[in-house]
């Protein structure tokens, strides 16, 4: 038996969650099988568990769109019992029922070996918000965009996505201005490398086709009209990685910033990014983040208390990262 945050939905008593033994009968189709360490709250599982958006495509689902741990057993060539991996997406907590559970099967070819030096606590204190914070850099660098190009904003500061970015970006020698909702964290985002704070509503409301060029490159993991303006302030030829929908799924520009001054809105998905992009994200994290930040911006919860703070991190009040020990 393994426990698990499984979520039903049937007419007599709705959609619901709750922490439910199951036996390995249970477990999906696959050819790895994994013991679990960690997983984590993401905002996508806040959406799943709650049932605020259809992000659970079967019923009964086990939630969790990412975990970390080591090999049980495999009949994947890539795996051997004891090799310590990392999964992220690939429809696990949408429609392949593992992720916050003490047991997962899943397919060899989702997993990526754990990079060298980082724990599965580590690799789940990251978790999808890191990894796609990863994956948004990336885009910034492919693009070209150097230290010495000007600022970096970063959207959506005291969450997942936007904390791993700004420690990332500013251990890498770039200038990040993080906006925020909460100024009360300003100090906490300074620790993390940011150099200048501003209100999230300096870029919330509807705004100007083109404004000032204040930003070379924009993470942004809230959409809406805050990625209208964030285009809006970007420098010639700049970039602007999209990530989330915080604030919005909407995207309320216009063309001004793209033809007047050529700039690239990069789209990040980290459900079916391929396996090579994946495994260089995991490998850079491992390289540009220093972990002493991450573990400042971390808290561990058990298993139990995941559905509470589903809600919590749907209601903003989660800063940083929620690491589930699944085992505790
Ligand atoms: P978090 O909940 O940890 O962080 C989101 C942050 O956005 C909050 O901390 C808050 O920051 C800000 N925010 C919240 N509500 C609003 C609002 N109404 N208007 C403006 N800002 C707001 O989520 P994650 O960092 O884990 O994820 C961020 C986004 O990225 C989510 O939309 C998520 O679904 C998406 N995502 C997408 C992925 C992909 O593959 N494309 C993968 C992972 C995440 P502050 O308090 O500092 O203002």
């Amino acid at each position: 038996m393994y426990k698990a945050l499984l979520i039903e939905k049937d007419g007599a008593a709705g959609y619901r969650a709750a922490i439910k033994a199951l036996d390995d009968d249970n477990l999906p189709e696959g050819d790895v099988t994994v013991r679990v360490d960690y997983s984590t709250l993401n905002y996508k599982d806040g959406l799943a568990i709650t049932g605020k958006a259809p992000v659970v495509r079967k019923f009964p689902l086990v939630a969790g769109i990412d975990f970390a741990g080591s090999v049980e057993h495999s009949s994947h060539k890539d795996w051997k019992a004891g090799d310590k991996v990392v999964l992220n997406g690939w429809g696990v907590g949408e429609s392949h029922s593992v992720g916050l559970a003490q047991r997962a099967r899943v397919k060899g070819d989702w997993l990526v070996a754990l990079p060298g030096g980082l724990s599965t606590r580590q690799a789940m204190a990251i978790g999808t918000a890191g990894y796609t914070a990863m994956l948004c850099v990336m885009a910034l660098q492919k693009h070209g965009l150097q230290p010495g190009d000007g600022d970096i904003l970063v959207t959506g500061a005291n969450g997942g996505v936007g904390g791993v970015a700004i420690a990332v970006l500013s251990k890498l020698g770039y200038r990040v201005v993080a906006s925020t909702g909460r100024a009360e964290q300003a100090d906490a985002l300074k620790r993390l490398g940011a150099a200048e704070i501003i209100a999230r509503d300096e870029l919330s409301a509807p705004g100007k086709p083109l404004g000032k060029e204040r930003w070379a490159g924009v993470v942004d993991a809230v959409g809406s009209h805050t990625l209208a303006n964030a285009c809006a302030g970007t420098r010639y030829r700049g970039a602007v990685a999209a990530c989330g929908l915080a604030q919005g799924m909407d995207f309320p520009a216009s063309v001004a910033p793209f033809i007047l001054r050529g700039i690239t809105l990069y789209g990040i998905d980290s459900v079916m990014a391929p396996p090579a992009l994946r495994r260089e994200a995991w490998s850079r994290l491992a390289a540009d983040l220093d972990t002493a930040k991450l573990d400042g911006m971390v808290r561990e919860i058990p298993l139990s208390a995941a559905v509470a703070a589903a809600a919590d991190i749907l209601a903003g009040k989660v800063r940083g990262r929620l690491v589930v020990n699944v085992n505790a």
